[in-house]
């Protein structure tokens, strides 16, 4: 299960929160970690940090966008020390923990950070399904990248230890197993014909597309709609730009 918990470092500037992060991650289990574009690929001081744990080092990943960090996850939660402009689900830590817990087993799901001077941009924020927040000072609320990381995968280590204590005593899961989300690869190619059928109809005008999307994603993102609501889309916005062809 905790193979399947992915923790995303975007952007870090200082390896040696991503030698601390690594340690963290393994003292709750975690093993998965992605690098989006470093901007100090690990060195010595990052193996100091990791201690015990440089093989979570040696094995990360690193790629060039979040994107590519998450495409294969079927959730993602991102991480944000202060409110944004757009407010989107939040979930507490205790249930980002277990929110990840009741859904692992049926895809890859990721844990998203920021840089350490200005965390995640807004782009970013809106690729994830729900944002998280340490609810730390409210005077202070900005926590080191790594203890934030600390924090946030006890959570999930806690949701992972109650839920094998549930196995364990009724031999079953808490999960629902009619649900069957979509990966953000779909959902992306979701969005991405959602934008195309509404320049076809002129609803968006590319020289002024404004919040339009923005909204749509975070109307549809809340729905959360499931693989096959997410066919159902696809077969509709094709119906649409076949009308608005015709329409011409
Ligand atoms: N100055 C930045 C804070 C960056 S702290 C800002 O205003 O956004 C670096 C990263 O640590 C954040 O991007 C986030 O991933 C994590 N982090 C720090 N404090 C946090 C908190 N209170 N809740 C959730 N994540 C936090």
């Amino acid at each position: 299960m905790l193979d399947s918990v992915r923790i995303v470092l975007v952007n870090t500037s200082d390896c040696r929160n991503i030698g601390s992060a690594a340690r963290a991650m393994k003292t709750m289990g975690l093993s998965q970690l992605v690098l989006v574009d470093p901007i100090e690929m690990p060195n010595g001081q990052a193996q100091a940090l990791a201690a015990g744990a440089t093989d979570v080092l040696a094995n990360a990943k690193v790629v060039s966008t979040l994107e590519e960090a998450i495409t294969d996850c079927g959730l993602v939660v991102g991480t944000s020390a202060r409110s944004r402009t757009l407010p989107w689900p939040m979930l507490d830590p205790r249930e980002c923990g277990e929110k990840l817990i009741s859904e692992v087993s049926d895809y890859p799901v990721a844990l998203v950070f920021g840089r350490e001077s200005s965390g995640l941009t807004n782009e970013e924020l809106q690729l994830c399904h729900f944002h998280v927040q340490i609810p730390a000072n409210p005077e202070y609320s900005s926590l080191n990248l790594a203890m934030a990381v600390q924090t946030l995968s006890y959570e999930v280590r806690m949701a992972f230890l109650a839920n094998q204590k549930v196995a364990n005593e009724n031999k079953s899961t808490n999960k629902n197993t009619d649900d069957e989300y979509p990966v953000v690869d779909e959902t992306e190619r979701m969005f991405e014909h959602f934008e195309q059928a509404l320049k076809a109809t002129g609803f968006i005008q590319p020289s002024h597309p404004g919040l339009v999307m923005t909204k749509l994603r975070r109307f549809i993102n809340r729905a959360r709609p499931d693989t096959k609501e997410v066919k159902m889309w696809r077969g509709m916005l094709s119906s649409v730009e076949k009308s608005a062809k015709r329409n011409k």
